[in-house]
């Protein structure tokens, strides 16, 4: 906990006196403490990038100025590190443009078969490069459901890319579309995806801070897989804003099944 003491002189009677007043700054201090250790995150993840390709250039203008096979592999690192920090830029962009609008509803209906069937024919040549099989079931005769179209589409490639890139190779991964469920956790009907893999699966203890900025459980392989660390923290923001839920339920060695609830109401 923290407090400001603010002393303050006041006059009773015949007599100075002074009150002491405690006030509890615990929610800013917390707020202004989340804002420095997000900036810190920020800081880390770009520069090391940066320090990559700074220091090939360095090589680059130096000791293999003439070495052209070097040149070559040095270029290509330089180039996936660059892209590495323009995937991070961009999707902090989004997150702070679905912060910026999370108390706006989003007020278009939206047809989630469609979606579901749009993503997964854009990520189908990403399925095949890891010889994975993507399977959709369910799509036909959904509920719409207000939301963002461009924002649900987001959600959607960030999980099924997540469930390729972690599934494993020459694996399947399923998004099955159930149109009414009733949650528990809901008011109202909603409408559910699940988009499972079988991959490694995650241990307990990762799962309730998988959604938070820059969280990975390995950091190397996220990283190897090209990965920002800020795509479930994405996923969250835009549910969010939805009054839409993201449950995770996974057991180490076993795969995941990261499911989506969006309300109809
Ligand atoms: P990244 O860009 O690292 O994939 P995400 O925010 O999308 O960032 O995911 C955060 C972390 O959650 C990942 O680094 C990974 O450790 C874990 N993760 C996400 N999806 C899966 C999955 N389907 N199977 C196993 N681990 C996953």
């Amino acid at each position: 906990l923290v407090y400001d003491v603010v002393l303050r002189p006041v006059i009773v009677g015949d007599f100075a006196c002074v009150t002491v007043a405690f006030e509890d700054k615990t929610e800013v201090y917390e707020a202004g403490q989340m804002r420095r250790d997000f900036v810190a995150n920020v800081s880390h993840e770009l520069r090391t990038p940066l320090t990559a390709v700074l220091g090939f250039i360095e090589t680059l203008l130096g000791p293999a100025a003439e070495d052209t096979s070097a040149r070559e592999r040095f270029l290509g690192i330089m180039d996936r590190e660059a892209k590495r920090m323009n995937r991070i830029v961009g999707d902090l962009l989004s997150l702070s443009r679905v912060e910026a609008e999370r108390r706006v509803r989003p007020t278009d209906h939206v047809d989630v078969s469609a979606i579901l069937r749009s993503v997964a024919l854009n990520l189908q040549p990403v399925a095949k490069a890891q010889d994975v099989t993507l399977i959709v079931e369910g799509v036909e005769g959904c509920e719409e459901v207000p939301g963002d179209h461009d924002q649900l589409i987001q959600v959607f490639t960030n999980l099924i890319e997540n469930a390729i890139k972690y599934g494993g190779r020459g694996k399947e991964v399923r998004v099955c579309l159930t149109s009414h469920t009733d949650e528990p956790t809901m008011r109202s009907q909603a409408v559910r995806v699940d988009v499972s893999d079988q991959g490694d699966g995650i241990a307990a203890q990762h799962i309730p801070r998988l959604t938070e900025r820059f969280y990975r459980v390995d950091s190397h392989r996220s990283r190897e897989m090209g990965g920002t660390g800020l795509g479930l923290a994405i996923v969250k923001h835009i549910l969010n804003r939805h009054r839409g839920r993201l449950r995770i339920e996974s057991h180490a060695g076993q795969g995941s099944c990261f499911s989506v609830i969006l309300p109809y109401e």
